[in-house]
């Protein structure tokens, strides 16, 4: 058994309520179609509508642009003010064969394993909301952990590289300066955050709850 609630449990769901993000108001509220709160006018639904298309959207536009955001010069990297525009990888492998090795993890993980992490993090949560993926009570409540947890740090990569870029430039050997890819990376970026930010997690505790 899969359930999170003992049999004599109701949810609001379940009695046709749906809870006011702004004010906290539990009021009826159609299944398929949402009200305005009676208090104070928010929208209000019972699940966040077409959460998982929506997502999805924002997820396929996201992998998209990282084509373009790793294939154009994504930095100038200058090491004894001689430089030449490069991609992520590219400006990695630079750094690395240069014995920068701290800034050259930085730009690794910032640029490149942090965005594509929280990419298949998405891809899996909604594979499995999708697919009605069985999975024990435990998992699920990880993967709303990890829900949560990508919504807070959202915009470490945008920060991480931002302040990079201002802080090597105070260096004497290397400095970095923004690239076009830059642009598609940030774009891409953006986009993550707006899927992750479009999916409802109640989706997955009411797959847990049907699937009981
Ligand atoms: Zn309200």
């Amino acid at each position: 058994m899969n359930s999170f609630l003992p049999s004599n449990t109701v949810t609001a769901a379940s009695l046709g309520f749906g809870l006011c993000k702004a004010c906290h108001l539990l009021q009826p509220c159609p299944a398929l179609h949402g009200v305005h709160c009676r208090r104070c006018g928010a929208a209000v639904h019972i699940r966040k509508p077409y959460s998982l298309a929506i997502s999805w959207f924002f997820l396929v536009l996201a992998m998209l642009l990282l084509i373009p955001a790793n294939m154009l010069p994504m930095m100038n990297i200058l090491l004894f003010n001689r430089g030449e525009p490069s991609t992520i990888i590219g400006g990695v492998a630079l750094l690395v064969h240069h014995g920068i090795y701290a800034i050259a993890a930085v730009v690794f993980i910032a640029s490149f394993v942090v965005p594509l992490g929280k990419i298949a993090c998405i891809i899996i949560l909604l594979l499995s909301v999708q697919f009605r993926w069985k999975m024990s009570t435990r998992r699920r409540t990880v993967m709303f952990r990890i829900v949560e947890f990508l919504g807070r740090w959202s915009m470490l990569d945008v920060f991480v590289v931002t302040v990079m870029v201002g802080l090597v430039r105070l260096g004497q050997t290397a400095s970095v300066e923004p690239g076009m890819g830059i642009v598609a990376f940030g774009a891409a970026v953006i986009l993550t955050m707006l899927s992750s930010m479009s999916f409802d997690p109640r989706l997955i505790w009411d797959v847990a709850d049907q699937d009981a």
